[in-house]
């Protein structure tokens, strides 16, 4: 068991306690008591507002915030996504937040670490009473044939071990019609559900669901994880195409992830392996 990966460590970051800002919907001390057990392996901080939940733990995360450490937030001023897109979130219709995970060894260890926190996800809504919740490679978190929630990791090398930001988004309610030009059709729980969860109760069941995902992932890499993941995964044998920006790369028959999380596509020329995070995935 890799105890650095899976256990908070101490820090001298004395902001980072377990607070709660009273104008956030999130009241920490409640996630931490339906922790239970797990409660130690986290230190939740609740803010009504932030720029990016991302970048503010990677921030802290530089000033020696522990593995473990949540940071949630209302609203986020510049929510990310990948390569520079931005993730939409309101206060009432989302739930968003960070996780910041530390793992022994180099960053090349952490190949595959986004579709293991997709399936952590997938798992901590069907926990929660989420049915049909689906994934599609690298991190989509699909319902309902849109998308549901939007997973952002950022990795960095530490001096001795490499630490991951985990960034999550959900959608309770469907964001708002604007001017916002989706890429894919959003989803919300609230289109499944008659009754929506208390939102502290789902960032427990997410929290509880990534530990066990986490400890994992630290133990055995995304190969300990991948029959997990290919049960939720919702494109398996369906025509896909790979864009690379706006230009399509490849395309073939979509056959799910490979022991290290690369894309595995079907080809005229073979089996084509693609690890790149940089590419997205489109129905044909
Ligand atoms: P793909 O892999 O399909 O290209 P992506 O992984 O690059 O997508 P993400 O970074 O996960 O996309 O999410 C950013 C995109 O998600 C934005 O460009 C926007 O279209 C969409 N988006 C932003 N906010 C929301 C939301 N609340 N619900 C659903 N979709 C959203």
């Amino acid at each position: 068991m890799n105890e650095s990966a899976t256990k908070p460590v101490a820090t001298s970051d004395t902001h980072f306690a377990a607070v709660a800002a009273s104008s956030c919907r999130i009241d920490p001390r409640r996630v931490h008591s339906l922790l239970g057990t797990l409660s130690s392996r986290f230190t939740l901080v609740a803010l009504a507002e932030c720029v990016s939940t991302n970048s503010v733990l990677l921030e802290r995360a530089g000033q020696g915030a522990a593995s473990g450490s949540v940071l949630v937030a209302d609203r986020q001023t510049a929510g990310r996504g990948r390569r520079g897109r931005s993730w939409l979130s309101t206060p009432e219709a989302s739930l968003t937040f960070s996780l910041l995970w530390r793992f022994e060894g180099s960053v090349a260890r952490l190949a595959g670490l986004s579709l293991a926190v997709g399936l952590a996800v997938a798992r901590g809504l069907a926990n929660s009473g989420v049915g049909g919740v689906g994934l599609k490679w690298p991190n989509d978190i699909l319902l309902a044939g849109g998308k549901v929630g939007g997973i952002l990791v950022d990795l960095e090398a530490a001096a001795d071990h490499s630490l991951a930001v985990i960034g999550i988004g959900l959608n309770l309610q469907l964001p708002p019609d604007g001017d916002e030009e989706f890429l894919h059709r959003p989803a919300a729980l609230a289109q499944v559900m008659a009754r929506l969860p208390d939102r502290q109760q789902l960032l427990a069941q997410l929290l509880t669901d990534l530990a066990e995902i986490m400890d994992r992932f630290a133990d055995g890499g995304f190969a300990a994880l991948r029959r997990d993941w290919q049960a939720y995964h919702v494109w398996q044998g369906r025509p896909v195409r790979l864009l690379d920006g706006v230009l399509v790369d490849r395309q073939g028959l979509c056959m799910g992830a490979d022991s290290d999380g690369a894309l595995l596509l079907q080809t005229d020329a073979g089996l084509e392996r693609c690890l790149s995070g940089d590419v997205s995935l489109r129905a044909v």
